[in-house]
């Protein structure tokens, strides 16, 4: 099972950092090591994952909206109805159980929009631990209601003025607090990039989507389904849905970035359908970079979109031809999210809403009848002033 013990998944990942940060890894690795296949651990998260956060999420029908697109068979796996309101609970009870078995006493977290760090807020309230969260002065700007919840949970939102004041500087933030608290702190990093072993931790975190939805399809319909689709901010939604499917290599898996205003443009986050292999955050991956290296500037409509880089595991997807990877500009995804909304009565959040609207392309060109899966990454609610400004109503 990759990553190998070097943290290559085929050759993408790895451990690129400072010198200081390489033995706080290290410690990271050896603890989660001693955890993965540590049955007591296993109990203590299922029992949060079901009792706090609302596991297991339904895998939905969507009889309408599969019947106006017309030839695919549409079930959404709800993540939207978790606590917080996103996938992003799953990862942060994870490793905030890991934090309390290292004996860590304050976790500091990074966030772009918001949902990461509200997620990291909670599970810091529920243990009583305490939290520093860094968020770019842009999206603080962009987010305020979520600036609020994490100040009610008690969390200190520290803003970040360097850079472009979004999300890529406030990791590289959380890691400058990380090298000189790390005694006492653990990093609860928000998605499947960074250095080893957080894209295989977050991974195996997340992967509880997959294996709830792998079942739920098949007592549903007695087989697999024929696509399962998400889409890719770092990737771990779209990780968790496909990494238990990973052998059933009849289940094609189709990753959609956020084409912002069009890829022919400068204003997207499309890391793995236009960018290049380069090294971002300490790994190495698909990067939207210019030829010196220098990080571009990236632009999606949803903000758990607008990252420049990708999670290596779907480096190696790509590479592969695992997974096939398309995009879906600003204004079709508004057009899945008002889809959604009034098809079945649920407002998706933006992000979750490029899976959805690329339904109508794969409609076109899937055979009938064909059974597909939408990881319905989160709820709508954190978007609705965007909405407002962008359907006037
Ligand atoms: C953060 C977020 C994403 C993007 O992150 P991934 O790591 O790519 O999953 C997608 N959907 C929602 C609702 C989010 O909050």
């Amino acid at each position: 099972m990759l990553p190998d013990k070097r943290g290559y998944f085929f050759g993408f990942g790895g451990k690129f950092v400072p010198e200081t940060l390489v033995s706080a890894l290290d410690e990271l690795e050896r603890n989660y090591r001693a955890v993965k296949n540590d049955p007591s651990f296993a109990r203590e998260l299922a029992y949060y994952l079901n009792e706090y956060a609302g596991r297991p999420t339904p895998l939905y029908y969507a009889r309408n909206l599969s019947a106006s697109l017309g030839r695919l068979r549409v079930y959404l796996k709800r993540e939207d109805l978790l606590h917080t309101g996103a996938h992003k609970i799953n990862n942060t009870l994870g490793q905030v159980l890991l934090a309390r078995r290292m004996k860590k006493t304050r976790v500091i977290a990074e966030t772009g929009a918001g949902q990461h760090g509200v997620a990291t807020a909670t599970v810091a309230a529920l243990f009583g631990l305490r939290c520093t969260v860094f968020m770019g002065e842009e999206d603080i700007e962009r987010q305020r209601l979520n600036v609020y919840r994490m100040k009610l949970l008690g969390t200190e939102v520290v803003p970040v003025t360097s850079g472009s004041k979004t999300l890529k500087d406030a990791i590289n933030e959380a890691m400058r607090d990380w090298v000189t608290n790390v005694n006492d702190t653990f990093y609860i990093f928000g998605t499947v990039a960074g250095p080893h072993p957080y894209p295989e931790i977050v991974r195996d975190f997340q992967s509880v989507i997959g294996r709830e939805a792998r079942r739920q399809v098949f007592a549903k319909t007695r087989r697999l389904p024929d696509y399962l689709v998400a889409c890719v901010g770092g990737g771990s939604n779209a990780i968790g849905l496909f990494h238990p499917f990973y052998n059933d290599r009849k289940v094609k898996f189709i990753g959609v970035e956020a084409a912002g205003r069009g890829l022919n443009t400068a204003k997207h986050a499309a890391s793995l359908c236009k960018g290049s292999v380069g090294i971002l955050h300490g790994a190495k991956s698909y990067v939207l970079q210019d030829r010196f290296g220098q990080i571009a500037a990236t632009h999606s409509i949803s903000a758990g979109l607008d990252y420049p880089g990708v999670g290596p595991e779907h480096a190696m997807y790509k590479k592969t031809g695992r997974c096939a990877y398309v995009a879906v500009s600003d204004r079709e995804a508004m057009e899945g999210f008002v889809r959604l909304s009034r098809t079945e009565g649920i407002i998706p959040a933006l992000e979750s809403a490029h899976a959805v609207a690329y339904l109508e392309q794969l409609n076109r060109k899937a055979k009938k009848g064909s059974t597909v899966i939408v990881n319905l990454s989160g709820r709508g609610d954190k978007d609705m002033s965007t909405a407002v400004a962008a359907l006037k109503l």
